[in-house]
């Protein structure tokens, strides 16, 4: 019976470990999200924008990409119409901010995006291992990702532009042309004011 109970107790601490070992890869994930994600952890996020639970809200796809349960999707994200005739899709307790700070962006600066990108369910920069992008909440867009590249790109068109980046902040909304030369994401804007 001895090793019977050894065998049971290892497979009881292989187990322990394994459990153990998802919560530091959670919280790691976690750690990278929050810290570009900005002003809100990811936790205060899901508490106030989804919660978007990997199993149960979302499951992974291919290459970076989320499948999120259509029921979830239903439930926050909406199509909203901007000034333009433009329509994305966004959560919607910011869609009506972005219309207003988009508004507010074009007409004051002159810049007008040709491309505006909402609600994508996938990973930060498409990388399995990193946290969920906040586009997966359909909190942040991307204006002109070709024009305005992720990274250190002082020619990015919206440069140009300081009146458009003064009105999407004016709005609340966080430009990510504002981070760290490492992951400085020009064509980002992302709702962490609540
Ligand atoms: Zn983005």
């Amino acid at each position: 019976m001895g090793p019977l109970v050894s065998a049971n107790r290892a497979k009881v601490l292989a187990v322990a470990l394994a459990v153990v070992g998802l919560g530091v890869l959670a919280f790691k994930r976690r750690a990278v999200a929050a810290a570009i994600g900005g002003k809100l952890t990811v936790a205060q996020l899901d508490q106030r924008y989804g919660p978007l639970r990997l199993g149960v809200d979302y499951t992974e796809g291919a290459q970076g990409r989320i499948n999120v349960k259509p029921a979830w999707v239903a439930a926050r994200i909406v199509s909203v119409t901007l000034f333009d005739g433009k329509i994305v899709k966004l959560h919607r307790d910011v869609a009506a901010s972005f219309a207003a700070a988009y508004r507010a962006a074009v007409t004051e600066s002159g810049y007008h995006p040709a491309s505006v990108q909402t609600f994508v369910t996938r990973h930060i920069l498409w990388d399995p291992a990193e946290g969920l992008s906040l586009h997966s909440y359909g909190i942040a867009v991307d204006f002109d990702p070709t024009l305005n590249p992720y990274g250190d790109n002082p020619s990015a068109k919206i440069r140009r532009f300081p009146a458009f980046i003064a009105a999407m902040e004016r709005h609340g909304w966080e430009w990510g042309g504002r981070w760290s030369r490492k992951n400085r994401d020009d064509m980002h804007f992302q709702r962490t004011a609540g």
